[in-house]
């Protein structure tokens, strides 16, 4: 059976959220929030892979039930970025250049990973931070998050992007996947943070460095300077202590809400075919935070 027709804003739609340690996503209710805003029925489903007692092993079979129980699309979270890429017919580019998707688009019995994480950061550094100098950009994490900012970075221009990461294999492996890609653009490792901060323009954190769980800052503060700008993907809390110091020291500055947002905003009009309306959407966001640290004192 085809998706239901809504008495008066047209189909309805159905989505959903896979991962581990999803309840405090503040992603299912952007969407349901906004499909409410715009007059039609959208529900918005966390399949929780700790609560069903399922593991990435299972997303062939979530999948498949997904497609049969009609859902528009998945939005995939740790521990699935990578492993869902193996359940798909194709992959948009920006995708395929990142190695990871966060939002499965499932239509005409087919199934496209998209990647909404990179062009969120894109969307919220090109608003966030216009105009910003970006010869040298100073990338700390080499995670799945790291991963897609690195291609937004580049994407947006960055000509050299040295990559700092704890496990060194890590950063390795991402920059010589982006060298390939972005054939202008140097992609290294920091080998100093110090002495690769003194000659940059920016810093951006995609660490979990800063969130209440890994309290701290993920550079020393006194390397920050006025001419550095830095931008932060931790949102809970949305001021971190980088945040609060690069303030403090005269930076300009990204929080983590904004690319947050907008891989909710791309996800959205991928899953439902409507336009988002943005400025609504960060209110969502807001909103979302406020009654679930009423609710449960924390968040994410
Ligand atoms: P991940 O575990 O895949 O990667 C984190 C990386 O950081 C690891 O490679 C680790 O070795 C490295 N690392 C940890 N501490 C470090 C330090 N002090 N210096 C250098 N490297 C260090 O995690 P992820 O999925 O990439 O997510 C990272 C963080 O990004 C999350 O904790 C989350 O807060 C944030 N995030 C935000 C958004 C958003 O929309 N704003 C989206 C995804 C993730």
């Amino acid at each position: 059976m085809s998706r239901s027709e809504h008495a008066r804003g047209g189909p309805s739609r159905l989505a959903g959220l896979v991962g581990s340690g999803i309840g405090p996503s503040r992603t299912p209710f952007m969407h349901e929030a906004e499909g409410a805003a715009q007059g039609f029925a959208y529900v918005y489903r966390r399949i929780d892979l700790d609560v069903l007692g399922l593991g990435p092993a299972d997303l062939g079979d979530i999948l498949r039930w997904a497609e049969r129980l009609g859902f528009d699309g998945l939005n995939v979270t740790h521990p699935c970025k990578q492993a869902v890429i193996a359940q798909l017919d194709d992959l948009a580019p920006a995708a395929e250049a990142i190695g990871a998707v966060n939002t499965v688009v499932l239509a005409n019995g087919r199934r496209i990973g998209h990647n909404t994480d990179g062009t969120g950061f894109l969307e919220a550094f090109r608003r966030g931070l216009p105009e910003v100098a970006r010869d040298r950009v100073v990338l700390l994490g080499a995670g799945g998050a790291g991963a897609a900012v690195a291609w937004a970075l580049l994407r947006a221009g960055v000509r050299e992007l040295l990559l700092f990461d704890l496990d060194r294999m890590r950063a390795e492996a991402l920059a010589a996947r982006m060298a390939g890609r972005f054939a202008a653009a140097r992609v290294a490792l920091a080998q100093d943070l110090a002495s690769a901060l003194a000659r940059a323009d920016g810093l951006v954190n995609a660490t979990p460095v800063g969130m209440a769980a890994y309290p701290g800052s993920p550079v020393p503060v006194e390397l920050l300077r006025p001419a550095l700008w830095v931008a932060e993907i931790v949102y809970f809390p949305l001021e971190t202590e980088l945040l609060r110091a690069a303030r403090a020291a005269g930076c300009r500055t990204l929080d983590g809400s904004g690319m947050a947002v907008f891989q909710a905003v791309e996800a959205f009009r991928l899953f439902t075919g409507h336009e988002p309306d943005i400025a609504r959407m960060h209110r969502h966001f807001a909103a979302a935070a406020e009654s679930f640290d009423a609710n449960r004192g924390e968040g994410s």
